[in-house]
């Protein structure tokens, strides 16, 4: 058995963030990931970075407050959204002068004023701040390098361990590399795990967004709030995969199957579908997500047909990227579907990041509060880093401060597995149903449906597993089992929530 003073699950940037804080207030620390290191959406390949913004100054920071809880549907938390806002300052500058991130900037301070730079459901322009894999990981490396992180990657949480008061004093992993299930006593653990994607068939998230760490955490008292609001993005289906599609783009569209929109009122949504990238219930542009998702599973057929004069900059950088790096023109005829994209909900915190379960934090994507229903562009990265350095400090303060080492734990380890065939087919089969009824057209019908299928699910997985067998089908049951109690979790709140609010359309 391993210890250590806390340990971060998941190595993301607020994975990354937690664990460099914690080391930096004293503690030592191991971070766990079911990916490499330095891994989830954070690293995602497919996109050039990730935008990050903030408040444009002291002054501008209540208005930067209003907007997310409006834009939010006011169910986000009014304390956090309060501690998120006046911490990005701060966290961004502790980015680059204390971890030596270089960011990208706008051009000049007229450019900083573009329309292009006002972040997604936001109504003016913000500090904006590009955050790009490179200069981030490198600069990441050398402080776990300098502080003594021990990093393990390929680890994936299987389990906490608590104690006979409740408290949270470790962990079980199971080590995908040698396939055995490892223990490990911590004074404070640390999830950051990432966000609900990895349920969805069409993802844009990364495979080792397992979406497991949520029902974990639950399992052993934490809370999970909006879990009902995720953002779901229009990506292409064919004749490449996996890509997001530009939404600046929409206005030079054309349908080449019919779509349920009169024809009179198509340019006018078409217009207002180019100022945001997610699917949101709250403007009409929503229709054309609609006719999206109506298509089904093959996509919506369309093409582009940009300017031939004027052509604005980014339709250029655009086109030239789609044709260079995809081998796409925009003449080709494309399909576009819904994809699952990053959640907005997840575990409850509070300011300092802690779960209300002694032992544990959380923080990042896995989390939930600091947005609401819709989330504001570029403010994902910012809570990985805000509350990623607050979960770090808070959880090694909890760890130095505790009296005693950690105890060693008398954890009676999972017995039972599943085949891992069985386990992968049934982890489609939840996919196949939460991407079915659970995407963005909702009704109480299509819910109750899922939530019996998902039932179903269960029932099967219990069926088929198995006592002492390896570590291997022990962790794809624990997995399976986590995976089906998120999903269902979400699927409820899906269901109480009867009205529409920001990423959550009821249909009904
Ligand atoms: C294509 C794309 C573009 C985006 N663009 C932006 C943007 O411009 N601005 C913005 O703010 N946000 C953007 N986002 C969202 C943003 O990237 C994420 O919300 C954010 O990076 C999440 O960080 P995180 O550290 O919380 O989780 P992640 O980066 O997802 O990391 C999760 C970590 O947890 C690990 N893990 C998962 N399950 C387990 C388990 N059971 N056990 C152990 N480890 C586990 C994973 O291996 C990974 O290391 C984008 C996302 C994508 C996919």
């Amino acid at each position: 058995m391993e210890s250590t003073d806390v340990l971060v699950i998941g190595s993301g940037i607020a994975g990354l963030c937690a664990a460099i804080e914690a080391a930096r207030t004293g503690a030592t620390v191991a971070v766990a990931s079911a990916g490499k290191t330095m891994s989830g959406s954070s690293f995602f390949p497919g996109t050039w970075g990730l935008g990050l913004i903030g408040p444009v100054d002291e002054d501008d920071e209540q208005d930067l407050i209003d907007t997310i809880q409006t834009v939010g549907g006011g169910v986000a938390d009014p304390t956090l959204v309060q501690t998120f806002v006046h911490g990005i300052p701060q966290a961004i500058q502790w980015l680059e002068q204390d971890l030596g991130v270089e960011l990208q900037r706008p051009q000049s301070a007229e450019s900083a004023q573009q329309k292009q730079f006002i972040p997604c459901f936001d109504h003016k322009t913000r500090m904006w701040r590009g955050l790009t894999r490179k200069p981030l990981e490198d600069a990441c490396m050398a402080q776990v390098e300098s502080l003594g992180i021990r990093l393990l990657p390929h680890h994936e949480l299987i389990d906490l361990v608590e104690d006979t008061t409740g408290k949270i004093v470790g962990a079980v992993l199971f080590n995908q590399t040698n396939e055995r299930i490892v223990t490990f006593t911590a004074k404070a653990t640390i999830i950051a795990a990432g966000g609900t994607g990895g349920l969805f068939e069409r993802s844009l998230t990364s495979f080792d967004v397992l979406s497991s760490s949520q029902a974990i955490a639950r399992a052993h008292g934490a809370s999970l709030t909006n879990i009902e609001f995720m953002q779901m993005m229009p990506g292409f289906n064919e004749p490449k995969r996996n890509l997001v599609f530009n939404e600046k783009t929409w206005r030079y569209v054309k349908f080449d199957q019919p779509v349920e929109i009169d024809d009179d009122k198509l340019d006018d949504l078409l217009e207002q579908r180019s100022g945001y990238g997610p699917f949101t219930s709250r403007l009409a542009s929503r229709a054309i997500d609609l006719a999206i998702d109506q298509a089904g599973a093959e996509g919506l057929a369309l093409h582009y047909d940009f300017p031939r004069e004027d052509v604005p900059e980014f339709v250029q950088t655009f086109a030239t990227w789609l044709q260079d790096e995809h081998g796409i023109a925009p003449t080709d005829e494309m399909r576009v579907a819904m994809y699952a994209h990053a959640a907005n909900g997840g575990i409850k915190i509070d300011k300092t990041a802690y779960t209300g379960v002694e032992g544990l934090y959380a923080c990042g994507e896995a989390t939930g509060g600091m947005h609401g229903a819709d989330r504001i562009g570029g403010l994902s990265s910012a809570n990985g880093i805000v509350f990623g350095r607050i979960a770090g400090a808070s959880a090694a303060r909890a760890a130095l401060g505790a009296s005693e080492a950690a105890a060693p734990m008398d954890t009676a380890l999972p017995q039972y597995g599943i085949a891992t065939a069985d386990a992968e087919r049934l982890t489609r089969s939840l996919r196949h149903t939460m991407s079915t009824y659970c995407m963005i057209n909702r009704t109480e019908a299509d819910l109750s449906k899922a939530l019996q299928e998902l039932e179903s699910l269960q029932d099967k997985a219990m069926a088929l597993s198995k006592p002492h067998t390896n570590d291997c089908e022990i962790a794809a049951l624990a997995r399976l089992q986590s995976q089906i109690q998120l999903s269902m979790e979400m699927v409820k709140a899906m269901r109480k929530r009867t009205e529409s609010l920001g990423s959550h359309y009821r249909a009904d």
